[in-house]
């Protein structure tokens, strides 16, 4: 920060929020129930971060994040408050399996395979149980085995577990669409953590009683925007915090909307956002090297929209896993149709390598539906919307839908992770101990941050 600005002409609140996402709006949302004075400064037109909706032929479709999982407790809670109903995830029917191009389908969770392969994925799933309640979620690091699996990657813990093919094809599939990542990628000490933060795997790739449970009538997106509304001029949009510096009895954040004093900052943006602002005085090594090094996913949405749920029609849920090397740019197909059955949608997830890979534009379309048709029949080759989102090339965000952590860097920095930095305390859902990465994870942090702040005002 410059120190030729004018302080006078500083606005002073009590605290300035970094953020204007779910975990930042939720903490100014608890400040100012307790009276506190605060201000959310947000970096781009419009808030929500990684959640935003958008309306079809009627319908609201999240854009990012829209599943309300089923230990969600502190999201139904503030559903409930906010008024927003919620409806559950359509699952009815058979599943289908693209696996190295070969389809199958099934009506309950098991796939189509020989029980040898069956074996092997239950092992796999048991152990894989068994290690992450190892995990502490307060401290990973503190972990009995934290050095040893941090040191591994996923990719290497799928080879100890003595995957067959197929099922090593369907893990790939898993990770990729939970952490938009390849195995070779994620420490297996931070994946244990994810998973023990958020159940375990079943629970985390599941619709019932899993992380896909519910949906939003009004979408997802909705969530922030209401409470942005009730915190109205205490948002600040289009409020790109450039510098934070904190001077012992108070804190000034330069913003592209203005300067800021405040005697507390919470920053609630995604780690490598946090990285790009400059701090004064500069942030430790170690907590630069964790918002550096945390690598955010690829994902990317693709809703076709139809006239008719002809899948349903036909008995299929609409959901379908393409694994191993099966043709086609999603890896996982869901059944989107809004809450009424009054607009019938395919959602296709890209996702990890494979998903960065697919063609984009014209080439995109005509590969999404060839592979659609190849799963549904020749109803799902003509939509009649045809919906793009790409997460990575949102500013903002980065990539989605979480930011990973290679291997090392959990076991050397992860003790940085919510600990405050003078008077700066972190949000954000890659901080939290409970259900890191979704939207519960952005309340549990949002709330937590907000209760620190309070307990030093
Ligand atoms: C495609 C996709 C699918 C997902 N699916 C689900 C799901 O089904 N269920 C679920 O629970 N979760 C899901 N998630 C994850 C969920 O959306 C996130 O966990 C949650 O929204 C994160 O909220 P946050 O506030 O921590 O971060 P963000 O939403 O990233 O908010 C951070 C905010 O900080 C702002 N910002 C960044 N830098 C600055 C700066 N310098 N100055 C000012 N502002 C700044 C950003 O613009 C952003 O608005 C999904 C995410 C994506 C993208």
């Amino acid at each position: 920060m410059s120190f030729d600005v004018d302080l006078s002409a500083a606005d002073e609140v009590e605290v300035v929020v970094v953020g204007g996402g779910l975990s930042g709006l939720v903490a100014a949302r608890r400040l100012t129930d307790r009276d506190v004075d605060c201000v959310v400064l947000e970096a781009q037109e419009r808030v929500g971060g990684r959640l935003q909706r958008t309306g079809v032929r009627g319908a609201a479709f999240d854009l990012g994040g829209q599943w309300i999982g089923a230990r969600h407790s502190r999201l139904l809670e503030l559903a409930a408050e906010l008024g927003m109903e919620t409806f559950p995830t359509f699952h009815q029917g058979r599943k289908l399996l693209d696996l190295d191009g070969r389809l199958s389908t099934q009506k309950g969770l098991i796939p189509k395979l020989s029980l040898w392969h069956l074996w092997v994925l239950h092992r796999a799933l048991s152990k894989s149980d068994a290690m992450r309640r190892h995990v502490p979620l307060d401290a990973p690091w503190e972990a009995r085995k934290a050095s040893e699996w941090d040191r591994k990657t996923v990719e290497d813990v799928k080879r100890e577990l003595g995957l067959t093919a197929p099922v090593a094809a369907l893990f790939d599939a898993s990770v990729r669409t939970v952490f938009g990542a390849e195995p070779g990628a994620i420490s297996a000490l931070y994946f244990l953590f994810y998973m023990n933060s958020n159940g375990g795997l079943r629970r985390v790739i599941e619709i019932e009683d899993g992380a896909q449970e519910r949906r939003f009538v009004e979408g997802a997106g909705a969530v922030p925007e209401r409470i942005a509304d009730a915190l109205a001029t205490r948002v600040v949009t289009g409020a790109v915090v450039t510098s934070i510096t904190d001077q012992g009895d108070r804190v000034l954040v330069e913003s592209a909307a203005g300067l800021f004093a405040a005697r507390l900052v919470i920053v609630a943006a995604p780690p490598a956002q946090v990285a790009r602002i400059t701090f004064e005085p500069a942030l430790d090594p170690e907590r630069l090297r964790l918002l550096q090094g945390a690598k955010m996913g690829y994902t990317a949405k693709t809703f076709a929209v139809y006239t008719t749920a002809f899948w349903r029609a036909a008995g299929f849920s609409g959901e379908a896993v393409a694994a191993g090397s099966s043709e086609g740019p999603f890896t996982f197909v869901v059944d989107n149709t809004s809450w009424d059955g009054s607009v019938p949608c395919l959602l296709g997830f890209r996702v990890g390598r494979p998903g960065r890979a697919a063609p984009k534009g014209d080439e995109l379309r005509t590969a999404a539906l060839k592979q659609l048709v190849r799963f549904f029949g020749p109803q799902a080759a003509e939509p009649v919307e045809f919906i793009d989102h790409d997460w990575s090339e949102d500013a903002w965000a980065g990539g989605c839908p979480v930011a990973g952590l290679p291997p090392g860097l959990l076991t050397a920095t992860g003790h940085r992770l919510r600990e405050p930095f003078g008077n700066v305390h972190w949000a954000g859902t890659e901080t939290a101990e409970d259900f890191c990465g979704y939207m519960e994870g952005a309340l549990e942090a949002g709330i937590r941050a907000a209760e620190e702040v309070l307990s030093r005002l």
